[in-house]
């Protein structure tokens, strides 16, 4: 966060900058390690959209805060999770494999649901980071790919770049998952598969104008994690 939003209130923060943020691009607020007071103030100014990564944070917080939230799953899903989480969320945006896809097609299938989620793409440097590979999704995400998943709506992809200074890698990555995401919706994505997520605090202004039409802000409104 730069110094001058250090001494703001998270509403302050937020309307300055959604104020910033250009005309069809959606802000999910992460929320992560956030108590829910921090949430209640986002709320009251407007936001809607909240991003957690802990199936069991998300489970605590739910029942604290107004029922209209959408939740946007974005943490590494554990497949032992599956069942606890789906009928929870709005979207879950970290979907990291093929085997995770089935489970969640399953356990909606189970509970009489569709659920939608993006694809997660490994973009990054990071090993620690979790996805798809874009020549695993380029490869799989044929015609028959979505077919596949009747009780699950994939809806985009989701991505993260390497966390480093260097703007023009940042960007090189940004622009190579908005590369595939074109690519993915023209082979039959359909008219579902619309949402491009790319862009957290520090990197969001590139991933904007790379093609983003979701971005996922989490210190610049909230401050550090507690
Ligand atoms: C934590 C997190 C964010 C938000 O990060 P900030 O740097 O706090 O904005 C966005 N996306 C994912 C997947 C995250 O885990």
């Amino acid at each position: 966060m730069s110094d001058t939003d250090k001494g703001k209130t998270i509403a302050e923060r937020l309307v300055h900058l959604r104020a910033e943020l250009p005309v069809g691009v959606e802000l999910v607020a992460v929320s992560k390690f956030q108590p829910v007071e921090s949430l209640q103030a986002a709320y009251d100014t407007g936001q809607r959209a909240f991003g957690e990564s802990r199936v069991k944070e998300l489970l605590e917080k739910i029942p604290l805060l107004p029922s209209d939230i959408c939740w946007h799953f974005i943490g590494h899903l554990q497949t032992n999770k599956v069942k606890d989480l789906v009928g929870k969320t709005f979207m879950i945006q970290s979907v990291d494999s093929e085997r995770l896809l089935a489970l969640i097609d399953s356990e909606s299938r189970k509970k009489g649901l569709t659920t939608d989620v993006l694809l997660q793409v490994h973009i990054a440097e990071e090993e620690t980071k979790f996805g798809f590979s874009l020549v695993e999704l380029e490869e799989r995400f044929d015609a028959d790919f979505k077919g596949r998943y009747p009780n699950v709506r994939i809806r985009g992809l989701m991505s993260m770049a390497t966390n480093t200074d260097d703007e023009e890698k940042i960007r090189k990555e940004f622009a190579a998952v908005a590369n595939l995401f074109n690519i993915l919706k023209e082979r039959g994505g359909g008219e579902d598969f619309i949402l491009l997520s790319l862009g957290m605090s520090d990197d969001w202004p590139i991933a904007v104008e790379e093609g983003a039409n979701l971005v996922r802000i989490g210190s610049a409104i909230f401050g550090p994690r507690v």
